[in-house]
């Protein structure tokens, strides 16, 4: 199949020509034909495989098919995304696509100030990406009339269908529509988040590329068994090697990764975090610079874990695992997009081996072990001596702790599930600071789940050595990469 076999608008057509794609990818061959006849869809696909287009394309021809004056705060189609970043992302595909449309496109999220928002609304768009919390502001201030909605798409569905969300979830859906047509996509769907997506679509086609959870093939994974407080150590070693070109390291606290940050910077290599307790504008900095190649070590929370694409990511290292094993399939599919080649490196402290079990029983497949370096003990010595001799990599630096610790004392620090009501209502309206709430559900809801011994000094390292793994860029479809593919069978 080509892209002419689906028979989109034209301008449609010269845009996807533009960006290069020749083929639909397996996602958009099952998904576009029953969106584009408007039936209700739940794709699951794995990560990377082109799914913003899969929702994206038939949502735009169906809208030239079918145009419209635009209603005074309304949207005809709203895409409900879990982060900020997300969002930016996806309303970004969706300018690029519309192109040679003339669409009001638009985003609101956290963050940012709501003003220009709300003007942005005033005439009504056409498509409307949105964060939940953001959203419901909106609209409670009277800036966004959502009854006009036609077509409705969650991104990341189990994640928007999880308890941080669905109360926001269920009140958005309140306002919507009966009548029109819903579209759930995301790469993992736990059976009880399946249950529940059924109460949000009506007579759907599932399209279903492979078992849910199956991670991207061209991922070569591994883990290598280290204790916590060496980790570091390992770490720097391990992105010393050239082919390391760009890479994301995942931490499971916000702190955690500040602290990734600054004792990597002992070792003279520069890194920046994005996490639920930056500013927008320091989460917007760091993942531009992160983008455009500027910077190749970006240290996060599951904030970044979802659907963030950024092509050129050669490897993500889970610095520490994470406790709900989707994720795990999410953190990794930040590499390897689009048919390209990446890598992916655990690295598992002996307390997190039940999270190793968890993940492998979810990926159906074992993580291949692979031995510490040779020199390991050198490593953790020169790193021992480095962190001491660099005063702020054991202290974080004062302006960030005042603002870790927030304008009232401690909403921004607090753990985000101790202020996330039933309701929806989260630490933005008790702190008075926005994205507080965004925060919770950006992933962080996961961030406090963990309780690691702090004392831990991460240590050693000398920069050596490179491993052998070329990463070409690639095109849907190429051949898998020789790894390990067994069941778990536990
Ligand atoms: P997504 O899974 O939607 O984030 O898409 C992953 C990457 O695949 C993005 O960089 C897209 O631009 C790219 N992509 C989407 N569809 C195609 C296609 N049919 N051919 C080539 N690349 C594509």
């Amino acid at each position: 199949m080509n892209f002419a076999d689906l028979a989109l608008a034209e301008p449609l057509a010269r845009a996807i020509a533009d960006k290069g794609y020749t083929t639909p990818s397996p996602i958009q061959q099952a998904a576009i034909p029953p969106a584009l006849a408007g039936h209700d869809i739940l794709g699951l696909a794995q990560t990377g495989t082109g799914k913003t287009a899969a929702f994206a394309l038939p949502i735009l021809h169906r809208l030239a098919a079918q145009p419209k004056h635009r209603l005074k705060l309304s949207a005809r189609v709203l895409v409900l995304a879990p982060t900020r970043e997300l969002a930016g992302q996806i309303c970004a595909s969706f300018e690029a696509y519309a192109r040679y449309m003339r669409l009001s496109i638009t985003a609101v999220f956290g963050g940012v100030p709501i003003n220009r928002q709300e003007r942005a609304m005033q005439h009504g768009v056409d498509v409307l990406v949105a964060c939940p919390g953001r959203l419901l502001d909106l609209v409670m201030k009277g800036a966004i009339d959502l009854g006009h909605v036609e077509m409705l798409v969650l991104d990341e569905c189990d994640q928007m269908l999880d308890l941080g969300f669905l109360p926001d979830l269920k009140r958005i859906t309140r306002l919507l529509p009966r009548q029109r047509q819903t579209m759930l996509f995301s790469a993992t769907l736990p059976p009880s988040i399946e249950a529940l997506s059924q109460q949000y679509l009506k007579d759907p086609v599932k399209v279903a590329m492979q078992p849910a959870a199956t991670t991207a093939e061209r991922v070569v994974q591994s883990v290598i068994h280290v204790s916590q407080p060496e980790k570091l150590a390992l770490l720097a070693h391990l992105l010393a090697s050239e082919d390391v070109t760009s890479t994301i390291v995942f931490t499971r606290t916000k702190h955690g990764a500040d602290r990734v940050v600054r004792q990597l910077a002992a070792h003279k290599i520069e890194a920046r975090a994005i996490h639920g307790n930056r500013s927008q504008a320091q989460r917007t900095q760091a993942l531009g610079a992160f983008r455009s190649g500027e910077l190749r070590v970006l240290v996060a929370t599951d904030i970044a874990a979802r659907g963030l694409d950024i092509p050129q990511v050669s490897h993500v290292f889970n610095f520490e695992l994470p406790n709900v094993p989707e994720q795990y399939v999410h953190r990794i599919g930040r590499t390897a997009r689009a048919g390209r080649e990446g890598r992916a490196i655990a690295l598992c402290a002996p307390d997190e081996r039940p999270y190793l079990k968890d993940i492998e029983r979810t990926i159906r497949m074992s993580l291949e072990q692979q031995p510490l370096p040779a020199n390991f003990r050198d490593l953790v010595g020169l790193t021992a001596k480095l962190i001491k001799s660099s005063p702020a990599a054991a202290e974080p630096p004062r302006e960030e702790r005042e603002f870790n610790r927030g304008p009232r004392g401690g909403a921004r620090g607090r753990d985000p599930r101790a202020v996330v009501h039933a309701d929806g209502r989260g630490p933005r309206r008790e702190g008075g600071r926005d994205g507080g709430r965004e925060a919770a559900r950006d992933g962080a809801r996961r961030e406090g789940g963990f309780a690691r011994p702090d004392g831990a000094r991460p240590q050693g390292q000398r920069p050596q050595g490179a491993r052998p793994q070329g990463r070409p860029g690639g095109s849907f479809g190429g051949q898998r990469s020789g790894q390990r593919r067994s069941p778990a069978g536990r």
